[in-house]
C-alpha cells in the first residue's frame, strides 16, 4: 500500500458565548485536520497544529507505505505539530487497513470505557461567576462526572473565592483540578497554592511555564498538592528534563501536539521510567478526543493497585462543533464514562459536509 494524496484543513469554529483562561480570551476554536489517501482506497485522518509542507509530502509521504510510521517520524520531525497529525492519519489507515482499533495495534486496552473528568468552569462575562461556576460544577456532578477541572490564575482574590465555592457545590467525593493554565510566577503560584490548600485539589496544572523546570521543583516541593503540565510540549527532548528532574507529578501530553502516537508512546516510556503519572491532555476536534481515547487505553495504572489512581480523560465541555459535529457518531460520557471507539483505526467517521462548514 502507498500514499497517494495528503491535504490539510485549517477549521475554525466562532463561539457562541467567549471565555477566559489565565492567558485571554477566547473566541474561535481551531483545528488543523490532515487527510491522507492510498492506493488501497483507505483514507486516514489526523490532527495536528500545524500543515505539514509540500515539499515534506512530495518527499517523505507520497509513495510511501502508511506502515512506516518511525521512518515517517523522523524524516517531519522539524515540524512535530504536523508530523502529529500525520502521524494520527497513518495509525488511522493501519489499523483500518488490518480491521483493527488503534488500542489493538498499541498493545491492547487496559480500559475500554475511561473515567472522565469534566473540563470547562472558565471565567466568562458573567455579573455573578462565581454562582454561574457553582451552577456549572453542580451540573457536572449531577451528570456523572467522578472529576472537575477549573481555571484559575486570575488572582488569589478571584481563585480561593470560586474555588471555596465550586468545592461547596460539587462536595467532597468529587475530585478537584485547578488549571492556572501557565498565568503565574514561582512566588505567585506557591502563594495562591498554598491559600487553595484546604479545597483538596488533586492537581494544580501548569501554575508557571513549562520550560521553567527548576521552578516546578521548587513549587512541587513547597506544596502538597499534586503538581501537572506538558501540555504544549513537543517531542520526547522537551519533556526530558521535566520527567528526569521530577518537575511534575503529572506529565500531560497532547497526541495532536507532542508528535502523535509514535512519540508519545516514546513519552509516556520516559514518565514510566521516571515514575511520573501520564493523564493526556485533550482540547480539540473530535480527531483528537478519538486518538486521546485509543492511546490513554493503553497507558497501564501506576502503580497498579486494587484501588488506582483513575485514568481520567480530559473532557473539554465547552462548546466547539469541531469537537461534536466533525464525527458522524458523537463521542459522549454517560454516567460520567466515555468509552474507547471499537471500529477500525480511530473508529469514527468524517462528516464531509462539516468539514467544508468549518473549513
Ligand atoms: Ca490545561
Amino acid at each position: 500500500m502507498k500514499i497517494t494524496d495528503v491535504k490539510s484543513y485549517n477549521l475554525r469554529y466562532p463561539l457562541i458565548e467567549p471565555f477566559a483562561n489565565a492567558r485571554g480570551w477566547t473566541k474561535t476554536r481551531t483545528a488543523v485536520v490532515v487527510e491522507i489517501r492510498t492506493d488501497a482506497g483507505i483514507t486516514g485522518w489526523g490532527e495536528g497544529i500545524s500543515v505539514p509542507s509540500t515539499s515534506a509530502i512530495e518527499t517523505y509521504l507520497i509513495g510511501h507505505s502508511p506502515f512506516e510510521t518511525e521512518r515517517i517520524w523522523e524524516a517531519l520531525r522539524g515540524n512535530i505539530g504536523a508530523s502529529s497529525g500525520v502521524d494520527i492519519a497513518l495509525w488511522d489507515i493501519m489499523g483500518k487497513a488490518l480491521d483493527m482499533p488503534i488500542y489493538q495495534l498499541l498493545g491492547g486496552a487496559f480500559r475500554l470505557k475511561i473515567p472522565a473528568y469534566a473540563s470547562g468552569l472558565f471565567k466568562k462575562e458573567k455579573q455573578d461567576i462565581t454562582q454561574a461556576l457553582m451552577d456549572e460544577a453542580k451540573g457536572y456532578v449531577d451528570a456523572g462526572f467522578p472529576a472537575v477541572k477549573m481555571k484559575i490564575g486570575f488572582g488569589d482574590a478571584y481563585d480561593v473565592k470560586n474555588v471555596a465555592a465550586v468545592r461547596r457545590a460539587i462536595g467532597d467525593n468529587t475530585l478537584f483540578a485547578v488549571d492556572a493554565n501557565c498565568g503565574y510566577d514561582v512566588g505567585t503560584a506557591i502563594d495562591v497554592g498554598q491559600q487553595l490548600a484546604d479545597y483538596g485539589l488533586f492537581w494544580y496544572e501548569e501554575p508557571i511555564t513549562t520550560d521553567d523546570v527548576a521552578g516546578y521543583r521548587e513549587i512541587r516541593h513547597a506544596l502538597k498538592v499534586r503538581v501537572a503540565g506538558g501540555e504544549m510540549l513537543q517531542g520526547r527532548w522537551a519533556f526530558r528534563d521535566l520527567l528526569q528532574q521530577r518537575g511534575v507529578d503529572i506529565v500531560q501530553p497532547d497526541v495532536s501536539i507532542a508528535g502523535g502516537f509514535t512519540e508519545c508512546r516514546k513519552i509516556a516510556a520516559m514518565a514510566s521510567a521516571n515514575y511520573v503519572r501520564v493523564l493526556p491532555h485533550m482540547w480539540g476536534s473530535s480527531i483528537r478526543l478519538a486518538a486521546t481515547l485509543h492511546w490513554q487505553a493503553t497507558l497501564p495504572d501506576a502503580p497498579q493497585a486494587l484501588k488506582p489512581i483513575p485514568s481520567l480523560l480530559e473532557f473539554d465541555m465547552t462548546e466547539n462543533g469541531l469537537r461534536t459535529e466533525l464525527a458522524k457518531q458523537p463521542i459522549h460520557a454517560v454516567d460520567g464514562y466515555v468509552n474507547v471507539p471499537q471500529a477500525p483505526g480511530l473508529g469514527i467517521d468524517i462528516n464531509r459536509d462539516v468539514l467544508e462548514k468549518y473549513a
